[in-house]
């Protein structure tokens, strides 16, 4: 049986993982921007602005905190550059997640971790705060769909040789002191047999091991205009959680962080899970559109239908990455204030009444 966690009260809140970097880090507003300082500055840098991100977390009052993923240009290729077998020189265009073309790295003999890849990074978030700290890390199956493979047999073999390499990792992140530790695999969104065939069973291979809390963020994605194009083919529900809930319920994930708010997901379909603890998506970020607390705490009563409440975690759908910092802030801190309500609802016995007649 894995730990608890440390929860100080219920429905503690979290974001996805990333958060706008400050523009003297790399251009704002823009996914995988270029770094703009260079050497040791860019190295300090990074520490400075995860320090920047973690304070504005813990300002806005975010519960469970991360390093805002200020180290990384991408969230899989910043991992994948940290390992042998792949060579970055040789690229191939392949479509990511059957949506869109991308120039990806090329896999070119046996991939293993040549040193920790974020545990110095870890280790200094860990020490600036008292918070619990969840930290992000890419999934395995969507690290497959990230690359050109040259060298295994099939997806599910490279997928497998992630997933002991993230396991290597993780357990050095579970040593630095992080409580929950995230991955992230919005191609469990896509390919659903494949999850059913082997992706859960090499997720499970990832997380062996682990006493921290793990988790499984599965979305619909940025705010990029494959994904919203995407987004606007798939009709008035949304039912591709449905597919794939009931194997990840069956496994021994503790987490499922999802997108909920301005979706067309059915909370309905969170019944699915039920007994898993649930990071409930109640920040769009891709509009600029600041939510009230109120329409947070809406998305809470909501999900709290299907979720038992002491497994409800108000997050966001997905990264911040590409929002200006003045956008996130706010957002924050609305998850924040909403989370609020909802409590206070709850300690008085009102959210199932104001909950009901809603789904
Ligand atoms: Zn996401």
């Amino acid at each position: 049986m894995r730990s608890p966690g440390p929860a100080p009260h219920l429905f503690p809140t979290s974001t996805a993982g990333s958060m706008p970097k400050p523009s003297w880090l790399a251009e704002p507003e823009k996914l995988w921007s270029q770094w703009k300082p260079e050497g040791r500055d860019l190295a300090a840098a990074k520490q400075d602005a995860l320090l920047v991100a973690l304070a504005e977390q813990e300002h806005a009052g975010i519960d469970i905190v991360g390093d805002g993923e200020q180290t990384r240009q991408h969230f899989v290729t910043t991992f994948i550059e940290g390992l042998a077998g792949v060579d970055f020189a040789k690229r191939e265009t392949v479509k990511i997640r059957n949506r869109y073309d991308a120039s990806v790295p090329t896999i070119v003999g046996a991939v293993s971790r040549k040193e920790p890849v974020f545990v110095e990074d870890a280790r200094f978030l860990r020490a600036h705060t008292a918070s619990p700290v969840k930290w992000a890390l890419p999934g395995p199956m969507t690290m497959a769909d990230t690359v050109f493979d040259a060298h295994y047999p099939n997806r599910e073999a490279l997928a497998r040789e992630f997933a002991t390499i993230l396991n290597q990792e993780a357990r050095e992140l579970e040593a630095a002191g992080v409580d929950i530790i995230q991955f992230d695999e919005p191609a469990f969104n896509v390919f659903f047999d494949d999850v059913r065939d082997w992706g859960i069973a090499v997720l499970e291979r990832a997380i062996e091991g682990l006493k921290c809390q793990t988790s499984v963020h599965i979305c619909y994605g940025y705010g990029i205009k494959a994904n919203t194009d995407w987004k606007a083919s798939l009709g008035s529900q949304w039912r591709q959680y449905e597919e794939i809930f009931p194997s990840i319920r069956a496994s021994g994930v503790d987490m499922v962080s999802l997108e909920c708010h301005n979706s067309r997901v059915p909370l309905e379909l969170l019944e699915l899970l039920r007994g898993k603890k649930v990071m409930v998506g109640a920040i769009d970020v891709a509009t600029n559109t600041i939510e009230t607390p109120e329409q947070v705490a809406d998305t809470i009563r909501c999900a709290l239908q299907f979720v038992d409440a002491d497994k409800l975690y108000p997050s966001t759908n997905c990264g911040m990455a590409p929002l200006s910092r003045s956008v996130a802030r706010a957002k924050l801190q609305a998850l924040a204030g909403g989370a609020e309500i909802a409590r206070q609802e709850f300690a008085s016995g009102d959210v199932c009444a104001a909950g009901a007649g809603r789904n």
